[in-house]
C-alpha cells in the first residue's frame, strides 16, 4: 500500500509538472498539440462533409483520449507495470538474452526504425487476436463502438488494451535494448499517424499508403459491413503488414456506416462500457 501511496503521488507530481511546464518533450502536450493540429485540419479540409463536428461521442471521445493516457495509467497500471518491468530486467533470463539480441550497438537511427518496426509488427497480430478471440473482441468493441469517426476515436479503447498491448510490448522494448529518448520519437510518431487515420481527413499519401496506415483504409476497418469474417485492415501506424498477409482492404469509395454491426446493447455510458465485456453475451 505504501509503495502504491508513493507511486500514485510520485506520478501525480509527474503530470502536474508536464501539464504546468509545455514543451516537447512532453506526453501531455504531444497529445495537446497534435489534437490540436490534427482537428484544425478536419475543420478546414473534411473528407466527409456531411459528418457534423459536434458529434453526439465528441465529448466522451476526448475524455478517453486523457482517461487512457493520463489516468489510467494513475489509477495503478504505472506502478504495478513498473514493479513487473523492474523483477522482468533483473530476471537472469532477461540477462543472458540481452547480451545476445541487444540492438544498443547498432547506429540511433537503425535502433528508431527496427524498435518501430518490431513494436508495430507485434501490435498488428495483437490486434488480429483481439479480433478473433470472443471475449477479446467484446474489449475492442469499445474501439468499434464510434459510429462517426475523427481524430480522438484513435484512443477511445478499452482500459484493459492498456495491458493487452503495453505488456508484450514493454517486454520486448527491454529485452533487445531501448533507451527513453528512442522510445518517446516512436511513441510520438505514432501518436500522428493514430490520429490522422482516425480523422476525417483524406491525405494525398500515394504510394506510401502501402507503408502507412491511411485514414481511408481505417475507416473500412470500422465498417459495420466488412468483407471478411473477422475484419479488414489491422494497421496501427503502418500498413505493410496488410498487404504482406493479404488482410489489406482498399476500395474506391468508403464504407455506408461504421460502429458495431449486431450490437444494440451496446451502452453509451463511459461507466457502463468499462465492465462491458464482463456482462452476458
Ligand atoms: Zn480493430
Ligand atoms: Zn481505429
Amino acid at each position: 500500500m505504501q509503495y502504491y501511496i508513493q507511486h500514485f503521488t510520485a506520478g501525480w507530481q509527474s503530470l502536474l509538472q508536464q501539464i504546468t511546464h509545455p514543451g516537447w518533450g512532453n506526453f501531455f502536450w504531444l497529445l495537446v498539440t497534435a489534437s490540436v493540429i490534427v482537428f484544425a485540419l478536419e475543420l478546414l479540409f473534411p473528407w466527409r462533409r456531411q459528418q457534423r463536428v459536434n458529434r453526439p461521442e465528441l465529448g466522451q471521445d476526448i475524455f478517453y483520449m486523457f482517461f487512457n493516457m493520463f489516468l489510467f495509467p494513475l489509477l495503478g497500471y504505472a506502478t504495478l507495470s513498473a514493479a513487473l518491468a523492474n523483477s522482468f530486467e533483473q530476471s537472469s533470463f532477461v540477462q543472458s538474452l540481452r547480451g545476445i539480441i541487444s540492438i544498443r550497438a547498432l547506429p540511433a537511427y537503425v535502433q528508431i526504425i527496427l524498435l518501430f518496426l518490431v513494436r508495430d509488427f507485434l501490435q498488428w497480430n495483437i490486434h488480429v487476436i483481439l479480433h478473433r478471440v470472443p471475449f477479446l473482441w467484446k474489449l475492442h468493441e469499445v474501439h468499434h463502438s464510434s459510429e462517426t469517426m475523427s481524430f480522438p476515436v484513435h484512443l477511445r479503447y478499452h482500459w484493459a488494451e492498456n495491458i493487452i498491448y503495453r505488456v508484450p510490448e514493454y517486454s520486448v522494448f527491454l529485452l533487445i535494448g531501448s533507451n527513453v529518448a528512442d522510445v518517446f520519437i516512436i511513441y510520438a510518431v505514432s501518436l500522428a499517424i493514430g490520429h490522422l487515420n482516425h480523422a476525417n481527413l483524406r491525405l494525398p499519401w500515394g504510394f506510401l499508403k502501402y507503408l502507412f496506415n491511411t485514414s481511408e483504409l481505417h475507416l473500412w476497418h470500422h465498417a459495420k459491413k466488412v468483407p471478411s469474417r473477422f475484419g479488414v485492415n489491422y494497421a496501427i501506424s503502418l500498413s505493410l503488414w496488410d498487404w504482406i498477409f493479404r488482410t489489406a482492404y482498399n476500395p474506391a469509395q468508403p464504407p455506408d456506416a461504421i460502429g458495431l454491426a449486431d450490437e444494440p446493447r451496446f451502452p453509451k455510458k463511459f461507466l457502463r462500457q468499462l465492465i462491458w465485456p464482463f456482462g452476458p453475451r
